[in-house]
């Protein structure tokens, strides 16, 4: 049987499903397709063992500016509202304590300057100094010996708020809501999208197996694949991808909320932090790593999932000029080496313990677990023509009926806001309605 469909999404990731589920509850889309080459839906990125769990909406995220975060905070309320309107409290959505700490001197300086900067933008977000982070967040304050760890330290925060989020989860919800709203969408699993061509108005999705489906739409949110895809298209050539896997380790319940400490603004990618995980009571994840591998997607070993997508997208010399100037900083080249370090046995415990130390001081060895099978690869946009990493999504616009996304963090938090600007475009090439104002007051009512 021909399998037609208006748009076709490449991907049952959170962003996928997101788009899904905009299109399908404001659209008239008729029928909608969603693929993805595995078995489930959020088996990547999405995940909940692959990333941090947290609704990233800029008020500890000491790595954004003030205009990011206003940004962000948009973002952060819909998928916030949704889990909240669908009642999805304690499965997909999870409250708890959540703040940025400095430590020492100048870092508590940088969050009181941040705390006065930032307050504007959240209402109602608190000021911890030492005595009051003791009281609600004991071990950031208790020494090694017991004592009080000598340094000052203060905070900047919430005693509660809904931060921590089960993507995976959401993703499901996500799709079980589209499928009732519209009876004519559809799903394929196991459906390896190898090659995406051209036909008549639309495009054919080929498979490995050599199937095809047909869409006229196609919304490419494939994670990491969806620069790959998009060059076998003849698009996004001045991009490439510096993929960046990132490990977790498990510590016990130690902390009592999400604990996230200042960035070093030369280094691209988030300080370690600590978050109760949402899915597995008990247990604190601490980190992500930063390593950079030469992979799509993180395998079951160190060889598994090499990509040969990746190497002959990357394998030119405006991508190597990029790193090696990024490698030319001494602190960057420090920080990279001591990232691969922690992938090592027993070394990697030991050296992943001192920065782990900066939010629980008494931590001790045997405190620390490698979480295996839990991280995944944040694959960041390297721009070949300005010869620098981008940060943050990337999206490539043809004005042809196909549209890809590359989501690194925070690309979950952004699932519904990247899902709205996707459905506008789709929904005007095909000449079909939205009802933006319904999306809005459900999700963002302040935006209206
Ligand atoms: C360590 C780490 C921590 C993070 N922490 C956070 C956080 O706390 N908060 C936050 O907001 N973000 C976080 N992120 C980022 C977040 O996880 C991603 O932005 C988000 O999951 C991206 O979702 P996606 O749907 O775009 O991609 P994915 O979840 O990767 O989904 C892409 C899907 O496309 C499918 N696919 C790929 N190629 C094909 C093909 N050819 N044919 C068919 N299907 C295909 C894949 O199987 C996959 O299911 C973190 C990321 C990492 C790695």
């Amino acid at each position: 049987m021909k399998q037609e469909f208006e748009v076709a999404i490449i991907g049952g990731g959170i962003s996928g499903c997101a788009a899904f589920y905009v299109l399908s509850e404001y659209s008239d889309v008729k029928n909608i397709a969603l693929i993805d080459k595995c078995a489930g839906l959020a088996k990547i990125s999405s995940n909940a063992k692959a990333n941090s769990q947290t609704i990233h909406d800029g008020s500890i995220e000491t790595n954004y500016t003030s205009q990011k975060a206003a940004k962000v905070k948009l973002s952060a309320q819909k998928v916030r509202n949704y889990a909240l309107n669908k009642k999805l409290q304690n499965k997909a959505i999870f409250e708890y304590q959540k703040m940025a700490i400095g430590v020492g001197d100048l870092e508590c300086e940088y969050i009181q300057k941040r705390f006065e900067e930032f307050g504007s933008i959240f209402p109602g977000i608190q000021f911890f100094d030492k005595a009051k982070l003791k009281q609600i967040e004991p071990k950031i304050i208790e020494g090694s010996d017991g004592v009080d760890r000598y340094e000052n330290v203060v905070g900047m925060g919430y005693e509660k708020d809904w931060c921590g989020l089960d993507y995976g989860y959401l993703s499901e919800h996500f799709v079980k809501e589209a499928m009732e709203k519209n009876t004519n969408n559809a799903t394929f699993l196991n459906y390896w999208v190898n090659k995406i061509e051209p036909r008549g108005d639309g495009y054919a999705l080929v498979s490995k197996q050599g199937d095809e489906i047909y869409a006229k739409f196609v919304l490419v949110d494939a994670g990491s694949y969806a620069l790959p895809l998009a060059q076998g298209m003849g698009y996004g050539l001045d991009l490439g991808c510096l993929p960046v896997a990132g490990s977790f380790y498990f510590v016990p319940d130690l902390l009592r909320g999400k604990v996230y400490t200042v960035q070093n603004p030369k280094l691209p990618f988030a300080a370690i932090h600590g978050d109760p995980d949402v899915a597995i009571k008990g247990k604190t994840r601490m980190g992500p790593t930063a390593l950079s591998m030469p992979k799509l997607e993180r395998g079951k070993h160190w060889l598994d999932k090499i990509s040969w997508e990746l190497i002959k997208l990357d394998a030119n010399m405006d991508v190597l000029k990029i790193i090696l100037d990024l490698m030319k900083d001494s602190e960057i080249r420090n920080y990279v080496f001591k990232n691969m370090s922690f992938e090592l046995p027993y070394f990697g415990r030991k050296g992943f313990l001192k920065d782990a130390q900066k939010i629980i001081p008494s931590l001790k060895l045997e405190d620390l677990q490698y979480a295996k099978g839990y991280g995944e690869v944040r694959p960041q946009v390297l721009d070949r023509t300005e010869k620098k990493l981008v940060l943050g999504e990337k999206k490539i616009i043809t004005n042809k009926g196909i549209t890809f996304n590359m989501t690194p963090s925070p690309g979950a938090t952004s699932c519904l806001e990247n899902a709205m600007i996707d459905s506008k475009e789709i929904t005007a090439y095909l000449g079909r309605s939205l009802d933006v104002e319904r999306f809005y007051k459900d999700l963002s009512p302040e935006e209206l």
